[in-house]
């Protein structure tokens, strides 16, 4: 256990079980399709590279990375591109990995953002859901994990770009942030 944090809320063996399972589904909706899977930096990278090992259709996949406009105005849903695809998506079948969906701002922007570009479909798969925290709704069609209110790190999940690499899901001790802000 890491010495920051408060208590581990999923381990390895529970994540890596879900992703398989995440995975075998993926599989069987896309049967006949080839998927695009499309990753949220930084916070999905570890998890999309789990679950597309597990995943058996063909895959490609990219990154986009967004931020908020900052505090005042993520209630606003206005998320600003930091890093676009590097390909056109018409005519495919677009995946969105997140790591977690907390307010569903940045989620329903990235939705609507890439609808625009004419793809044949576009799904969502989160590992974590915070679904009391919910200020947008917005479809998400796989789910790992759903959390009460607690800020977590770990497995990709960071807080100040700290504890990325710990290899299970753990609630921040409230300490490390005492005086500062949530990242
Ligand atoms: P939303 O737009 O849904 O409010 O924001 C989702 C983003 O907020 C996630 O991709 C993640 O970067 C961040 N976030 C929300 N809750 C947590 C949390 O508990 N831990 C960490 N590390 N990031 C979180």
């Amino acid at each position: 256990m890491h010495p920051d944090c408060e208590r581990i809320l999923l381990t390895e063996e529970e994540i890596h079980l879900k992703v398989k399972e995440l995975a075998a589904q993926i599989s069987r909706d896309y049967s006949d399709r080839e998927l695009l899977v499309v990753g949220i930096l930084k916070g999905s990278v570890i998890f999309l590279a789990d679950l597309v090992r597990n995943i058996t259709v063909p895959t490609r996949f990219d990154f986009m990375a967004v931020s908020s406009y900052g505090a005042s105005s993520k209630s606003s849903g206005v998320v600003r591109i930091l890093k676009d695809l590097n390909q056109g998506i018409e005519g495919r079948h677009i995946l969105i990995v997140e790591d977690i969906v907390d307010t569903g701002l940045t989620l329903s922007y990235l939705v609507d953002n890439l609808k625009t570009r004419g793809p044949v479909s576009i799904k969502v798969c989160t590992l974590l859901d915070k679904p009391s925290r919910r200020m947008v709704d917005v479809a998400v069609h796989y789910n790992g994990f759903q959390i009460e209110d607690h800020f977590v790190v770990g497995y990709g999940l960071d807080y100040n770009e700290r504890y990325r690499n710990l290899p299970c899901i753990m609630v921040l001790s409230p300490n490390v942030y005492k005086g500062g802000k949530k990242a």
